[in-house]
């Protein structure tokens, strides 16, 4: 087959879903703890949006990525276990959503330890995986995350397949790149909360955007990595446009559908 996999593998399609809950809002605009409103719009994702995707996700037999900040690991840690449950990846995520380069000096270590140990307490496993918050990473990101034995980083936009990345003294990550056009956040962006008040793209553009570049990674033999946030996706309309698009690519032969972890370790060990 033409392309980077091996054997008969054409594209492989990782699903991933950042259980961001109110957090990434929070973090935007700390009034939002105090606004039951705009926060609770951001609780629907753990609370009713992640059952309802898990039941999914077991309809269709398709493994998952879940990303979860460690505060909303810590309030929410019977999803956290229902998704653990169910054979997903729990992967890093920050604690109260930081991006990396916000945050001054030690504290981007201190943030990754934070939320490594909350995610072990609550699974059992510590992360191998590792998503910055709103995909900004610092410049000392690559290394502090190889220090602490990360497998991958999927925050950067390098390229539309795994590749590696120099994370400092000889070592290198897996880089499982990421890209806007593939993440339901610039499309429903509607929270006056935090100043995003555009209007909504439709379930239908956002299908046809998807879908089109599933034929072209597909055609080409790369990644088909989609990024999507439970309180975002998880709304009515926007949900049945997920089954609608995954439908569609399981009509394709030689997709492989898989967790954001898998192929980074697959990756990583077909190099060595
Ligand atoms: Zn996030």
């Amino acid at each position: 087959m033409a392309g980077i996999w091996p054997g008969d593998t054409q594209c492989v399609v990782m699903l991933s879903f950042d259980m961001d809950g109110p957090s990434a809002m929070i973090r935007r605009n700390p009034e939002v703890e105090r606004m039951p409103s705009a926060r609770s719009m951001g609780e629907f994702g753990p609370d009713v949006a992640v059952p309802r995707i898990l039941a999914m996700l077991r309809d269709f037999e398709i493994p998952a990525s879940f990303y979860i900040p460690g505060w909303v690991a810590e309030r929410w840690p019977g999803t956290v276990e229902a998704v653990a449950a169910d054979g997903h990846e729990i992967a890093h995520h920050g604690y109260l959503h930081e991006p990396p380069a916000s945050l001054q000096g030690a504290e981007e270590g201190e943030v990754l330890d934070r939320g490594s140990e909350i995610l072990e307490r609550i699974t059992g496993q510590r992360p191998k995986g590792y998503r910055s918050p709103s995909w900004e990473l610092s410049d000392q990101s690559l290394s502090l995350l190889a220090d602490r034995g990360f497998v991958y980083d999927s925050s950067l936009m390098g390229d539309d397949a795994p590749y590696f990345v120099d994370a400092g003294d000889g070592r290198r990550l897996v880089e499982v790149p990421v890209h806007w056009s593939l993440d339901d956040a610039p499309f429903y962006p509607f929270n006056p909360a935090v100043g995003r008040t555009e209007v909504m793209a439709s379930p239908q553009q956002v299908y046809e955007t998807w879908a089109s570049a599933f034929d072209e990674l597909y055609e080409r033999g790369r990644a088909y990595a989609l990024t999507m946030h439970p309180w975002v996706t998880g709304r009515a309309g926007r949900l049945s446009m997920l089954e609608r698009l995954i439908r569609y690519i399981r009509a394709f032969d030689h997709v492989e559908f898989a967790r954001t972890v898998d192929v980074a370790e697959a990756y990583r060990d077909r190099a060595s």
